[in-house]
C-alpha cells in the first residue's frame, strides 16, 4: 500500500480511503478530496501527485481547491440529503 502525502489544502498527516463508490483518498479534517480511481493504488498516486503539484503553484492549489468544492456542492445537490458530520475529534 502507497503512503499518501499530508493534506495538500490543511496539513493533515492522516487521511482516510474510501472504495465505495470508486477509490479515492479524502482527507477527515478538511474534506479535501482525492481524484476517483479504479485502484486504490491509483488514488493513492493520484493523491500524492496532487501533493507534489501544489506543493510548489499555490495558483494549482487554488484551482483544484476550486474544483473540489464545485464537486462537494454537485453531490449535495445530487443527494439532496441535508447530513451533519461532526469532525473527528481524537486525541
Ligand atoms: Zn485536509
Amino acid at each position: 500500500m502507497i503512503e499518501t502525502k499530508p493534506c495538500p489544502f490543511c496539513g493533515a498527516e492522516h487521511q482516510g480511503r474510501s472504495e465505495s463508490s470508486g477509490y479515492f483518498v479524502y482527507c477527515p479534517t478538511c474534506h479535501a478530496r482525492g481524484p476517483v480511481m479504479s485502484s486504490m493504488t491509483a488514488a493513492a498516486a493520484a493523491w500524492n501527485a496532487v501533493w507534489e503539484k501544489t506543493r510548489d503553484d499555490p495558483g494549482e492549489l487554488e484551482a483544484y481547491r476550486t474544483r473540489i468544492r464545485q464537486a462537494f456542492v454537485d453531490s449535495i445537490r445530487n443527494s439532496g440529503d441535508d447530513e451533519a458530520d461532526d469532525p473527528a475529534s481524537s486525541g
